[in-house]
């Protein structure tokens, strides 16, 4: 039906060029298409797909495509999402909550973009802030829930990155630790997520009001603006710092989705005297409902912005939600119950040389306490941990080859805890 080469006497139906004016004429039936105006059209077909959200690059053989990551993206209710979280996670109900309805949210809408480009209403980009203590379960949420999405997902640092210019890693390198995950499928990191940590380091300094350039500060924040926003962005591969001649990866970020997290510490006092000037006035009762332990929990995007974010970031991340401190229960409950607890891969190292552990309740409650009190959140557990086993994972696979009739059984309570901690390292850390 389609032939191609140079028909006789024939003109382009699209522009009217004489095949004398043109290289190629392909026939349909009823016409002609030159070689320019299929350029062309092929630009506007470009066009109108990346209005709908679909990468146009799809149909391009050569480029690489993940194994990993090309399956569909199955559509997980919230309710669901969090279940699944609850098996990792544990507390933070509401960040859970919230996580849960923004993820589903934003893969609703990536499948809603690939259906219909005619919708007027479209639904925005739901970038998350996370603002919590170190070691609150920030990462491991983002972590998580990439592992049941089954997309590339990458954990970056905000504080190495540089405005350009200066020393350190552009902005967008982001991006290409994600096309590094995804073996530079960017079809694949286009619905990524990223979970930028530290992003409360780049606040910009409220006592230095730019007689001096704001470095790592404000001008990565800047940076930022238009990958969290959704656009095409130009990507060094390798990371690093883009230089002239380097071949650059075009990604289209509008369906990734970017979650920051940072301890914003002193956020609180920003947030009291928000909470306080704004009881003033308001009756006793409305003061004293005020949790004032727990300020956390009443932060907004003005406390962060006044944290030194600019406004336009803010802007881009429009779902903001608190990580509360984990308190003793919650950290007993982190060493023994998640999927992969602490307590169950050291149970699983002694395993492996054929001798049972068992922590006994006293020596769980004693690492819970004193990883409270290092204020490390959950991140403490493991180097407690470390301090009071290495001596038996150092010891014990030789001497139980040895001793043939042992019970082949490790029982730690607290004073085996407490005496080991107290001769390590760490256990000499006191407490701030
Ligand atoms: P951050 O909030 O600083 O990002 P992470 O998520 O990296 O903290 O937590 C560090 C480690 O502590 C995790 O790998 C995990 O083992 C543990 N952890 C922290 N918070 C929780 C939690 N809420 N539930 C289960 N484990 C947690």
């Amino acid at each position: 039906m389609i032939k191609r080469g140079k028909p006789t006497q024939h003109k382009c139906s699209f522009c009217g060029r004489s095949e004398q004016e043109v290289m190629i004429l392909v026939s349909g039936m009823d016409g002609q298409i030159c070689e320019l105006c299929t350029e062309k059209a092929q630009e506007i077909i470009d066009q109108e797909l990346r209005k709908a959200g679909v990468n146009p690059d799809r149909g391009d053989e050569s480029a690489p495509k993940s194994q990993k990551y090309s399956g569909p993206i199955h559509l997980i209710p919230p309710r669901d999402l969090k279940t699944f979280l609850d098996q990792y996670v544990i507390g933070q109900d509401t960040a859970k909550k919230v996580l849960s309805v923004a993820v589903y949210n934003h893969y609703k809408r990536l499948q809603q973009a690939s259906k219909s480009a005619s919708d007027d209403v479209e639904i925005e980009k739901s970038n998350v802030l996370f603002v919590g203590q170190t070691g609150t379960g920030k990462t491991l949420m983002a972590k998580s829930i990439a592992k049941l999405l089954n997309v590339p997902f990458t954990i970056v640092d905000a504080t190495v990155f540089t405005e350009a210019g200066y020393v350190g890693e552009d902005v967008e390198s982001i991006l290409s630790r994600l096309l590094q995950v995804c073996d530079y499928d960017v079809e694949a990191a286009e619905r990524g997520i990223v979970y930028i940590d530290e992003i409360d380091k780049i606040a910009r300094k409220q006592d230095n009001p730019s007689i001096t350039r704001d470095v790592s500060g404000e001008g990565v924040q800047q940076g930022m603006l238009k990958m969290l926003e959704g656009a095409e962005v130009q990507v060094p591969p390798q990371g690093g710092r883009k230089h002239p001649e380097q071949k650059l990866v075009k990604v289209n970020t509008q369906n990734i989705l970017f979650i920051c997290g940072g301890a914003f510490d002193g956020i609180e006092k920003i947030i009291a005297r928000r909470v306080n000037t704004q009881v003033i006035g308001y009756n006793k009762k409305e003061v004293e409902r005020v949790d004032k332990e727990n300020l956390l929990q009443y932060i907004t995007h003005q406390d962060v912005k006044n944290f030194g974010i600019i406004p336009e970031l803010v802007g881009r991340l429009p779902i903001v939600v608190h990580l509360e401190a984990l308190d003793i229960e919650a950290l007993r409950r982190i060493l023994t119950e998640p999927r992969n607890a602490l307590l169950r891969q050291y149970e699983k190292l002694f395993a492996y040389e054929g001798i049972e552990l068992v922590l006994e309740p006293g020596a769980v409650d004693f690492i819970a306490e004193k990883a409270l009190d290092y204020k490390l959140g959950a991140r403490g557990l493991r180097s407690l941990c470390e301090a009071i086993l290495t001596d038996a994972m150092f010891e014990l696979p030789t001497g139980v080859k040895a001793a043939k009739d042992s019970k082949k059984q490790f029982v730690v309570d607290r004073a085996y805890a407490e005496e080991k901690l107290e001769r390590s390292q760490i256990g000499r850390l006191k407490a701030a």
